[in-house]
């Protein structure tokens, strides 16, 4: 299971794995956690103590220190796969869903005729309907768009890139995304 690391403010900053999270549960720079503990890590014996370290891995820990975090002020990458989550799977053409790996990124505006490579002209479509639609615009394939695209914000992009992602993170990220946002569905 992945770790939502925060900044100190509470702005996301990575998916990390426990065993990341444990170095900075190590180097004393976890300032504050959400959420229950959901693994115990065992570390060496201490000399001291002759005690076995213990470290209890939270699902959301904020560190300290100024870590810019660059992700807040530019706009997410795209990605297929992010593509694919934030227009859940669905055909934006056909309205059918398919699995990920029968669908493609499709250009509004084709890259051909100017149209950018962005969250705001890419939209999820079947094979099929890309295929049909080739190097033409929607209104010229006569083909209508059934949803919008938009561009994701930083915590909806959290859950865009999550592979597992726990109710105490998904919570926590869901509720600094906007309402118009498909991922409340
Ligand atoms: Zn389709």
């Amino acid at each position: 299971m992945d770790v939502l690391q925060l900044d100190i403010s509470g702005r996301p900053q990575a998916w990390i794995t426990s065993r990341e999270a444990a170095v900075l549960y190590a180097s004393d720079t976890v300032a504050w956690t959400l959420g229950d503990a959901f693994q115990v890590l065992r570390g060496g014996t201490q000399r001291a103590t002759g005690l076995q370290s213990r470290i209890e891995v939270h699902p959301i820990v904020a560190v300290r220190g100024a870590i810019p975090s660059r992700a807040w002020r530019h706009t997410p990458a795209l990605t297929n796969q992010k593509l694919f989550v934030r227009d859940r799977g669905l055909c934006a053409y056909c309205g059918n869903h398919f699995h990920f790996d029968e669908l493609t990124r499709e250009h509004i505006v084709p890259v051909s005729r100017g149209g950018g490579d962005t969250w705001m002209n890419c939209i999820t479509a079947c094979r099929a309907c890309n295929g049909h639609k080739g190097s033409r615009l929607p209104e010229e394939a006569r083909m209508t768009l059934l949803y919008l695209p938009y561009v994701p914000s930083l915590h909806e992009d959290m859950i865009l890139r999550g592979r597992r992602i726990v109710s105490d993170q998904m919570e926590f990220l869901l509720a600094s995304v906007p309402r118009s946002s498909r991922l409340h569905g």
